[in-house]
Protein backbone atom coordinates (compact mmCIF):
# COMPACT_ATOMS: atom_id res chain seq x y z
CA UNK A 1 0.00 0.00 0.00
CA UNK A 2 1.16 3.75 -0.65
CA UNK A 3 0.83 5.76 2.27
CA UNK A 4 -1.02 8.90 2.25
CA UNK A 5 0.05 11.35 4.29
CA UNK A 6 -1.95 13.32 6.77
CA UNK A 7 0.96 15.73 7.80
CA UNK A 8 5.11 15.61 8.02
CA UNK A 9 4.64 15.09 12.01
CA UNK A 10 1.90 14.05 14.50
CA UNK A 11 2.42 14.19 17.85
CA UNK A 12 0.76 12.07 20.28
CA UNK A 13 -0.29 14.11 23.91
CA UNK A 14 -0.09 17.93 24.54
CA UNK A 15 1.43 18.42 27.81
CA UNK A 16 4.65 20.36 27.93
CA UNK A 17 6.94 17.92 25.41
CA UNK A 18 4.06 17.23 23.25
CA UNK A 19 3.34 21.24 22.64
CA UNK A 20 6.75 22.01 22.52
CA UNK A 21 7.58 19.69 19.82
CA UNK A 22 4.83 20.13 17.70
CA UNK A 23 5.74 23.85 17.81
CA UNK A 24 8.54 23.93 17.00
CA UNK A 25 8.05 21.50 13.55
CA UNK A 26 5.17 24.34 13.03
CA UNK A 27 7.18 27.46 13.04
CA UNK A 28 9.44 25.97 10.11
CA UNK A 29 6.14 25.85 8.15
CA UNK A 30 5.74 21.64 8.26
CA UNK A 31 2.48 20.06 8.85
CA UNK A 32 1.68 19.11 12.49
CA UNK A 33 -0.88 17.25 13.97
CA UNK A 34 -1.16 17.11 17.50
CA UNK A 35 -3.64 14.58 19.44
CA UNK A 36 -4.66 14.93 22.98
CA UNK A 37 -6.98 12.27 24.88
CA UNK A 38 -8.19 14.94 27.10
CA UNK A 39 -11.29 16.98 26.36
CA UNK A 40 -10.07 19.95 27.68
CA UNK A 41 -6.26 20.64 27.65
CA UNK A 42 -4.29 19.84 31.55
CA UNK A 43 -7.25 17.67 32.92
CA UNK A 44 -5.24 14.57 32.36
CA UNK A 45 -2.16 16.14 33.65
CA UNK A 46 -0.95 17.14 37.22
CA UNK A 47 2.01 19.06 38.72
CA UNK A 48 3.44 20.59 41.83
CA UNK A 49 3.14 23.88 40.71
CA UNK A 50 6.47 25.96 39.20
CA UNK A 51 7.03 26.21 35.63
CA UNK A 52 10.41 27.89 34.29
CA UNK A 53 11.52 30.74 32.50
CA UNK A 54 14.35 29.82 30.98
CA UNK A 55 12.83 26.54 29.18
CA UNK A 56 9.62 28.22 28.66
CA UNK A 57 11.11 31.59 27.09
CA UNK A 58 13.43 28.81 25.06
CA UNK A 59 10.69 27.68 23.45
CA UNK A 60 7.81 30.12 22.81
CA UNK A 61 10.22 32.69 22.36
CA UNK A 62 8.40 36.51 21.88
CA UNK A 63 5.39 34.77 23.13
CA UNK A 64 6.48 33.89 26.08
CA UNK A 65 4.72 37.48 27.13
CA UNK A 66 1.65 36.65 25.77
CA UNK A 67 1.36 33.90 29.37
CA UNK A 68 -0.57 34.61 32.12
CA UNK A 69 1.21 33.68 35.56
CA UNK A 70 -0.97 33.58 38.96
CA UNK A 71 2.29 34.35 41.03
CA UNK A 72 6.41 34.48 40.82
CA UNK A 73 7.89 31.99 42.97
CA UNK A 74 11.13 33.54 44.12
CA UNK A 75 10.99 31.96 47.48
CA UNK A 76 12.34 28.81 47.85
CA UNK A 77 12.56 26.28 51.01
CA UNK A 78 14.21 22.87 52.10
CA UNK A 79 12.60 22.39 55.71
CA UNK A 80 13.64 19.07 57.81
CA UNK A 81 10.05 18.40 59.82
CA UNK A 82 10.43 16.65 62.95
CA UNK A 83 7.73 16.43 65.83
CA UNK A 84 7.07 19.73 66.64
CA UNK A 85 8.17 21.44 64.23
CA UNK A 86 11.04 21.84 61.54
CA UNK A 87 14.62 23.29 60.39
CA UNK A 88 14.21 25.23 57.38
CA UNK A 89 16.46 26.73 54.74
CA UNK A 90 14.95 29.49 52.88
CA UNK A 91 16.13 31.33 49.95
CA UNK A 92 14.68 34.60 48.76
CA UNK A 93 15.12 36.96 46.42
CA UNK A 94 12.28 39.49 44.87
CA UNK A 95 13.50 40.40 42.09
CA UNK A 96 14.26 36.66 40.52
CA UNK A 97 11.84 35.68 37.65
CA UNK A 98 12.97 32.12 37.10
CA UNK A 99 9.89 30.65 38.10
CA UNK A 100 5.96 31.23 38.15
CA UNK A 101 3.26 29.32 39.61
CA UNK A 102 0.49 28.93 37.07
CA UNK A 103 -2.65 26.25 37.19
CA UNK A 104 -1.71 23.01 34.48
CA UNK A 105 -5.34 23.93 32.39
CA UNK A 106 -4.07 27.60 32.34
CA UNK A 107 -0.63 26.11 31.17
CA UNK A 108 -1.70 23.96 28.44
CA UNK A 109 -4.42 26.15 27.18
CA UNK A 110 -2.41 29.04 26.79
CA UNK A 111 0.73 26.78 25.00
CA UNK A 112 -1.80 25.45 22.95
CA UNK A 113 -3.22 28.68 21.52
CA UNK A 114 -0.10 29.66 20.47
CA UNK A 115 1.23 26.81 18.65
CA UNK A 116 -2.18 27.03 16.85
CA UNK A 117 -1.48 30.16 15.44
CA UNK A 118 1.52 28.97 13.79
CA UNK A 119 -0.94 25.62 12.38
CA UNK A 120 -0.68 23.06 14.60
CA UNK A 121 -3.70 21.28 14.46
CA UNK A 122 -4.85 20.16 17.71
CA UNK A 123 -7.08 17.11 18.00
CA UNK A 124 -8.24 17.07 21.48
CA UNK A 125 -10.62 14.05 23.58
CA UNK A 126 -8.98 11.70 21.52
CA UNK A 127 -7.06 8.21 22.73
CA UNK A 128 -3.96 7.02 20.56
CA UNK A 129 -4.85 3.39 20.83
CA UNK A 130 -2.15 1.80 18.50
CA UNK A 131 0.66 2.82 16.46
CA UNK A 132 0.97 1.84 12.66
CA UNK A 133 3.90 0.22 11.31
CA UNK A 134 4.99 -1.10 7.40
CA UNK A 135 8.19 -2.33 7.13
CA UNK A 136 9.55 -2.07 10.48
CA UNK A 137 8.92 2.11 10.21
CA UNK A 138 6.02 3.85 12.54
CA UNK A 139 4.17 5.36 9.78
CA UNK A 140 1.04 6.24 11.82
CA UNK A 141 -1.29 6.06 14.58
CA UNK A 142 -4.64 4.61 15.11
CA UNK A 143 -7.61 6.43 17.14
CA UNK A 144 -10.74 4.70 18.36
CA UNK A 145 -12.16 6.61 15.14
CA UNK A 146 -9.56 7.65 12.68
CA UNK A 147 -6.09 6.34 11.10
CA UNK A 148 -3.84 9.75 10.66
CA UNK A 149 -0.60 8.82 8.77
CA UNK A 150 2.82 10.86 8.80
CA UNK A 151 6.31 9.58 8.59
CA UNK A 152 7.63 10.94 11.90
CA UNK A 153 5.53 10.41 15.18
CA UNK A 154 7.08 11.95 18.39
CA UNK A 155 5.60 9.94 21.20
CA UNK A 156 5.00 12.78 24.42
CA UNK A 157 2.35 10.96 25.92
CA UNK A 158 3.73 10.93 29.56
CA UNK A 159 4.90 8.36 31.95
CA UNK A 160 2.65 5.89 31.22
CA UNK A 161 3.75 6.02 27.35
CA UNK A 162 1.78 2.79 26.45
CA UNK A 163 2.70 3.28 23.10
CA UNK A 164 7.09 3.32 23.96
CA UNK A 165 5.84 0.26 25.46
CA UNK A 166 4.10 -1.56 22.44
CA UNK A 167 7.51 -0.74 20.34
CA UNK A 168 9.35 -2.21 22.99
CA UNK A 169 11.76 0.86 23.62
CA UNK A 170 10.66 0.92 27.46
CA UNK A 171 12.39 -1.30 29.95
CA UNK A 172 9.51 -2.03 32.26
CA UNK A 173 9.74 0.55 35.21
CA UNK A 174 10.19 -1.52 38.60
CA UNK A 175 7.86 -0.11 41.84
CA UNK A 176 11.23 1.72 43.00
CA UNK A 177 11.75 3.42 39.52
CA UNK A 178 7.60 5.21 40.62
CA UNK A 179 6.55 8.02 42.74
CA UNK A 180 3.23 8.21 43.16
CA UNK A 181 2.04 11.66 44.22
CA UNK A 182 -1.13 13.13 45.27
CA UNK A 183 -1.91 17.16 45.60
CA UNK A 184 -4.45 19.28 47.04
CA UNK A 185 -5.65 22.34 45.81
CA UNK A 186 -6.91 24.43 48.83
CA UNK A 187 -8.05 27.61 48.05
CA UNK A 188 -7.96 30.24 50.38
CA UNK A 189 -8.74 33.69 50.49
CA UNK A 190 -5.70 35.78 48.27
CA UNK A 191 -5.03 38.09 51.35
CA UNK A 192 -5.13 35.22 53.91
CA UNK A 193 -2.15 33.86 51.45
CA UNK A 194 -0.50 36.92 51.56
CA UNK A 195 -0.58 37.37 55.17
CA UNK A 196 0.40 33.73 56.13
CA UNK A 197 3.24 33.66 53.43
CA UNK A 198 4.22 37.67 53.85
CA UNK A 199 3.28 38.12 50.02
CA UNK A 200 3.25 41.37 47.87
CA UNK A 201 -0.76 42.15 46.73
CA UNK A 202 0.23 42.57 43.15
CA UNK A 203 1.66 38.81 43.41
CA UNK A 204 4.72 39.27 42.49
CA UNK A 205 6.67 37.15 44.75
CA UNK A 206 5.46 33.35 45.79
CA UNK A 207 6.90 30.59 47.81
CA UNK A 208 7.88 27.04 47.40
CA UNK A 209 8.74 24.95 50.18
CA UNK A 210 9.80 21.29 49.72
CA UNK A 211 9.64 19.09 52.55
CA UNK A 212 11.85 16.04 53.91
CA UNK A 213 11.44 13.88 56.78
CA UNK A 214 8.51 11.39 58.17
CA UNK A 215 9.41 11.31 62.10
CA UNK A 216 6.11 13.32 63.01
CA UNK A 217 2.64 11.63 63.72
CA UNK A 218 1.85 8.52 62.93
CA UNK A 219 4.34 8.68 60.26
CA UNK A 220 6.66 8.06 63.19
CA UNK A 221 6.34 4.09 62.92
CA UNK A 222 7.65 3.80 59.09
CA UNK A 223 11.34 4.40 59.89
CA UNK A 224 12.66 3.70 56.36
CA UNK A 225 10.19 5.82 54.34
CA UNK A 226 11.30 8.67 52.09
CA UNK A 227 8.90 10.76 50.93
CA UNK A 228 9.08 14.51 49.78
CA UNK A 229 6.10 16.77 50.45
CA UNK A 230 5.53 20.37 48.45
CA UNK A 231 3.81 23.02 48.67
CA UNK A 232 3.09 26.35 46.49
CA UNK A 233 1.34 29.49 46.84
CA UNK A 234 -0.53 30.69 44.06
CA UNK A 235 -3.00 33.56 43.71
CA UNK A 236 -5.74 32.72 45.69
CA UNK A 237 -4.79 29.01 46.28
CA UNK A 238 -2.25 26.66 48.09
CA UNK A 239 -0.85 23.25 46.15
CA UNK A 240 -0.03 21.01 48.78
CA UNK A 241 1.06 17.72 47.86
CA UNK A 242 3.19 14.40 48.89
CA UNK A 243 5.41 12.28 46.70
CA UNK A 244 6.46 8.31 48.12
CA UNK A 245 7.66 5.71 45.87
CA UNK A 246 5.54 2.63 44.90
CA UNK A 247 8.02 0.19 46.76
CA UNK A 248 8.02 1.83 50.00
CA UNK A 249 4.65 2.13 49.86
CA UNK A 250 3.45 -1.60 49.34
CA UNK A 251 6.70 -2.62 51.80
CA UNK A 252 4.71 -0.33 54.22
CA UNK A 253 1.27 -1.18 52.91
CA UNK A 254 1.00 2.54 53.33
CA UNK A 255 -1.92 4.44 51.65
CA UNK A 256 -0.88 7.92 50.23
CA UNK A 257 -3.89 9.15 51.01
CA UNK A 258 -3.61 8.80 54.49
CA UNK A 259 0.14 10.16 54.45
CA UNK A 260 -1.12 13.25 52.85
CA UNK A 261 -3.70 13.60 55.97
CA UNK A 262 -1.45 13.18 58.12
CA UNK A 263 0.99 15.81 56.57
CA UNK A 264 -1.30 18.18 56.82
CA UNK A 265 -1.86 17.90 60.46
CA UNK A 266 2.10 18.56 60.82
CA UNK A 267 2.15 22.07 63.46
CA UNK A 268 4.37 23.88 60.67
CA UNK A 269 2.21 23.09 57.66
CA UNK A 270 -1.70 23.18 59.80
CA UNK A 271 -1.21 26.85 59.94
CA UNK A 272 -0.67 27.72 56.45
CA UNK A 273 -3.57 25.93 55.10
CA UNK A 274 -5.90 25.89 57.67
CA UNK A 275 -10.14 27.01 57.12
CA UNK A 276 -8.72 26.20 53.60
CA UNK A 277 -11.42 24.22 51.43
CA UNK A 278 -9.93 21.49 49.26
CA UNK A 279 -11.32 22.27 45.63
CA UNK A 280 -9.57 19.52 43.68
CA UNK A 281 -7.38 16.33 44.09
CA UNK A 282 -5.30 14.69 42.46
CA UNK A 283 -2.62 11.69 41.40
CA UNK A 284 -0.30 10.99 39.44
CA UNK A 285 2.70 9.36 38.58
CA UNK A 286 6.49 10.62 38.18
CA UNK A 287 8.94 8.68 36.60
CA UNK A 288 11.88 8.59 39.21
CA UNK A 289 14.38 5.64 36.93
CA UNK A 290 16.74 8.84 36.10
CA UNK A 291 19.28 8.17 33.61
CA UNK A 292 19.60 4.14 33.74
CA UNK A 293 15.80 3.96 32.53
CA UNK A 294 16.27 5.74 29.64
CA UNK A 295 14.26 3.97 26.70
CA UNK A 296 15.68 3.49 23.58
CA UNK A 297 14.79 6.96 22.55
CA UNK A 298 14.42 6.92 18.67
CA UNK A 299 13.70 3.87 16.12
CA UNK A 300 12.21 4.21 12.91
CA UNK A 301 9.75 6.67 12.32
CA UNK A 302 9.43 7.51 16.22
CA UNK A 303 10.99 9.21 19.11
CA UNK A 304 10.14 9.68 22.82
CA UNK A 305 10.12 12.62 24.48
CA UNK A 306 9.40 14.64 27.83
CA UNK A 307 8.08 12.20 30.53
CA UNK A 308 7.63 9.24 28.28
CA UNK A 309 11.86 9.21 28.13
CA UNK A 310 11.84 9.57 32.15
CA UNK A 311 13.15 13.31 32.11
CA UNK A 312 12.35 14.19 35.33
CA UNK A 313 15.06 15.20 38.19
CA UNK A 314 12.97 14.48 40.73
CA UNK A 315 15.83 15.93 43.57
CA UNK A 316 14.71 19.30 42.18
CA UNK A 317 11.09 19.60 41.19
CA UNK A 318 11.93 19.67 37.32
CA UNK A 319 10.29 18.20 35.14
CA UNK A 320 8.37 20.78 32.38
CA UNK A 321 11.61 22.24 31.59
CA UNK A 322 13.41 18.61 30.98
CA UNK A 323 9.71 18.12 28.74
CA UNK A 324 9.82 21.59 27.05
CA UNK A 325 13.09 21.34 25.56
CA UNK A 326 13.44 17.50 24.84
CA UNK A 327 9.92 17.99 22.91
CA UNK A 328 11.50 21.03 21.18
CA UNK A 329 15.28 18.88 20.50
CA UNK A 330 12.87 16.20 19.21
CA UNK A 331 10.79 18.63 16.76
CA UNK A 332 13.93 19.98 15.14
CA UNK A 333 15.17 15.78 14.76
CA UNK A 334 12.01 15.34 12.89
CA UNK A 335 12.68 18.85 10.97
CA UNK A 336 16.37 17.29 9.64
CA UNK A 337 14.67 13.30 8.83
CA UNK A 338 12.23 15.94 6.90
CA UNK A 339 14.79 17.56 5.04
CA UNK A 340 17.09 14.53 4.55
CA UNK A 341 13.62 12.68 3.35
CA UNK A 342 15.20 9.88 5.81
CA UNK A 343 12.97 8.45 8.84
CA UNK A 344 15.26 5.79 9.63
CA UNK A 345 16.21 5.59 13.57
CA UNK A 346 19.86 6.80 12.26
CA UNK A 347 18.84 9.70 11.19
CA UNK A 348 16.11 10.51 13.97
CA UNK A 349 19.49 9.12 16.54
CA UNK A 350 20.50 13.38 16.38
CA UNK A 351 17.79 13.59 18.89
CA UNK A 352 20.69 11.70 20.64
CA UNK A 353 23.20 13.85 20.04
CA UNK A 354 21.25 16.84 20.85
CA UNK A 355 19.87 15.73 23.98
CA UNK A 356 23.76 14.98 25.03
CA UNK A 357 24.56 18.63 24.18
CA UNK A 358 21.92 19.61 26.25
CA UNK A 359 21.45 19.89 30.29
CA UNK A 360 18.99 17.37 30.41
CA UNK A 361 21.67 14.43 29.83
CA UNK A 362 24.12 15.69 31.34
CA UNK A 363 21.97 16.20 34.49
CA UNK A 364 20.44 12.84 34.52
CA UNK A 365 23.38 11.19 34.22
CA UNK A 366 25.19 13.33 37.26
CA UNK A 367 22.00 12.44 39.28
CA UNK A 368 22.35 9.04 38.05
CA UNK A 369 22.67 7.69 41.38
CA UNK A 370 21.43 9.95 43.85
CA UNK A 371 17.86 9.18 44.07
CA UNK A 372 18.85 5.26 44.84
CA UNK A 373 21.40 6.75 47.17
CA UNK A 374 18.85 8.82 49.02
CA UNK A 375 16.51 6.12 49.12
CA UNK A 376 19.23 3.66 50.68
CA UNK A 377 19.56 6.19 53.66
CA UNK A 378 16.14 6.96 53.90
CA UNK A 379 16.49 6.44 57.63
CA UNK A 380 19.10 9.29 57.88
CA UNK A 381 17.40 11.75 55.74
CA UNK A 382 14.22 11.84 57.17
CA UNK A 383 14.40 10.69 60.84
CA UNK A 384 17.77 10.75 61.75
CA UNK A 385 19.39 13.95 61.18
CA UNK A 386 16.43 15.70 60.99
CA UNK A 387 16.45 15.07 64.75
CA UNK A 388 19.75 15.93 65.05
CA UNK A 389 19.64 19.08 63.31
CA UNK A 390 16.65 19.91 65.95
CA UNK A 391 19.02 19.17 68.84
CA UNK A 392 21.80 21.22 67.42
CA UNK A 393 20.05 24.03 67.33
CA UNK A 394 17.99 23.75 70.50
CA UNK A 395 21.39 24.11 72.14
CA UNK A 396 22.72 27.11 69.54
CA UNK A 397 19.44 29.11 70.79
CA UNK A 398 18.13 28.12 74.40
CA UNK A 399 19.44 30.23 77.07
CA UNK A 400 19.30 27.62 79.81
CA UNK A 401 22.06 28.34 82.20
CA UNK A 402 23.76 25.20 81.07
CA UNK A 403 27.34 25.20 79.92
CA UNK A 404 27.43 25.66 75.65
CA UNK A 405 30.47 23.50 76.10
CA UNK A 406 28.76 20.57 78.16
CA UNK A 407 25.69 20.90 75.92
CA UNK A 408 27.69 20.36 72.39
CA UNK A 409 29.94 17.90 73.89
CA UNK A 410 26.89 15.62 75.18
CA UNK A 411 25.19 16.42 71.37
CA UNK A 412 28.52 15.09 70.09
CA UNK A 413 29.02 12.14 71.58
CA UNK A 414 25.53 11.15 70.89
CA UNK A 415 26.26 10.61 67.47
CA UNK A 416 28.16 7.62 67.95
CA UNK A 417 25.99 6.69 70.97
CA UNK A 418 22.54 7.08 68.76
CA UNK A 419 24.23 5.73 65.71
CA UNK A 420 26.75 2.70 65.12
CA UNK A 421 29.85 4.07 63.40
CA UNK A 422 29.64 2.39 60.52
CA UNK A 423 26.00 3.46 59.57
CA UNK A 424 27.37 7.32 59.67
CA UNK A 425 30.44 6.10 57.72
CA UNK A 426 27.93 4.84 55.24
CA UNK A 427 25.96 8.20 55.37
CA UNK A 428 29.36 10.67 54.66
CA UNK A 429 30.70 8.10 51.51
CA UNK A 430 26.86 8.36 50.27
CA UNK A 431 26.97 11.95 50.78
CA UNK A 432 30.47 12.03 49.00
CA UNK A 433 29.65 9.87 46.51
CA UNK A 434 26.57 11.82 45.34
CA UNK A 435 28.81 15.17 45.78
CA UNK A 436 31.42 14.15 43.44
CA UNK A 437 29.10 12.50 40.52
CA UNK A 438 27.35 15.88 40.62
CA UNK A 439 30.81 18.04 40.32
CA UNK A 440 32.05 16.08 37.78
CA UNK A 441 29.43 15.22 35.85
CA UNK A 442 29.26 14.35 32.12
C1 LIG B 1 3.10 15.68 41.84
C2 LIG B 1 3.96 16.23 40.76
C3 LIG B 1 4.60 17.43 40.99
C4 LIG B 1 5.41 17.99 40.00
N1 LIG B 1 5.92 19.23 40.21
C5 LIG B 1 6.60 19.82 39.22
C6 LIG B 1 6.99 21.19 39.33
O1 LIG B 1 6.66 21.88 40.29
N2 LIG B 1 7.73 21.71 38.32
C7 LIG B 1 8.07 20.99 37.22
O2 LIG B 1 8.75 21.52 36.35
N3 LIG B 1 7.65 19.72 37.06
C8 LIG B 1 6.92 19.12 38.01
N4 LIG B 1 6.45 17.85 37.82
C9 LIG B 1 6.79 17.10 36.59
C10 LIG B 1 6.01 17.59 35.37
O3 LIG B 1 4.64 17.71 35.66
C11 LIG B 1 6.19 16.60 34.22
O4 LIG B 1 7.55 16.29 34.09
C12 LIG B 1 5.68 17.19 32.88
O5 LIG B 1 4.31 17.44 32.97
C13 LIG B 1 5.94 16.21 31.76
O6 LIG B 1 5.38 16.71 30.58
P1 LIG B 1 5.03 15.75 29.36
O7 LIG B 1 4.45 16.63 28.31
O8 LIG B 1 6.19 14.93 29.01
O9 LIG B 1 3.94 14.74 29.94
P2 LIG B 1 2.50 15.04 30.51
O10 LIG B 1 2.43 16.40 31.08
O11 LIG B 1 2.17 13.90 31.38
O12 LIG B 1 1.57 15.02 29.22
C14 LIG B 1 1.29 13.82 28.54
C15 LIG B 1 0.02 14.03 27.74
O13 LIG B 1 -0.21 12.92 26.90
C16 LIG B 1 -1.58 12.61 26.88
N5 LIG B 1 -1.71 11.21 26.47
C17 LIG B 1 -1.21 10.11 27.11
N6 LIG B 1 -1.48 8.99 26.40
C18 LIG B 1 -2.16 9.39 25.30
C19 LIG B 1 -2.72 8.69 24.22
N7 LIG B 1 -2.59 7.37 24.07
N8 LIG B 1 -3.41 9.40 23.26
C20 LIG B 1 -3.52 10.74 23.36
N9 LIG B 1 -3.01 11.48 24.39
C21 LIG B 1 -2.33 10.81 25.34
C22 LIG B 1 -2.01 12.88 28.32
O14 LIG B 1 -3.40 13.07 28.44
C23 LIG B 1 -1.20 14.13 28.64
O15 LIG B 1 -1.90 15.32 28.31
C24 LIG B 1 5.62 17.28 38.78
C25 LIG B 1 4.96 16.07 38.55
C26 LIG B 1 4.11 15.56 39.52
C27 LIG B 1 3.35 14.30 39.23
Amino acid sequence: MDIKYNADVIVVGAGPSGVSAALSVAKEGKKVILVERASYPGSKNMYGGAVYTTALEEVFGDDFDKFKFERVINSHSWAFLNDEGSFELTTKNDTSRYAYAIKRFNLESQMIEIAKKYGVYYIPNTLVKNLIQKNNYVVGIKTEQEEYFAPVTILADGVNSLLAKELNLRNNYQSKDIILSVKEAIKLDKKTIEERFNLKEDCTNGVSKQYFGTDFGSLKQYKNLFMMTFLYTFKDTVMLGVGVNLADLSKNKLNINEILEETKKHPDIYPLIKDGETIEYSAHLIPEGGYKKIPKLTSNGVIITGDAAGFVNGVHFEGTNFALISGKLAGESALVALDNNNYSQNTLSIYNKKLEKSFILQDLYSYRNVIENLYSRSNSISVYYPKKIKEFFEIVTSANCISKSKQFREFFFSFFKDRKISELFKDVFMGLKCALDIFFGK
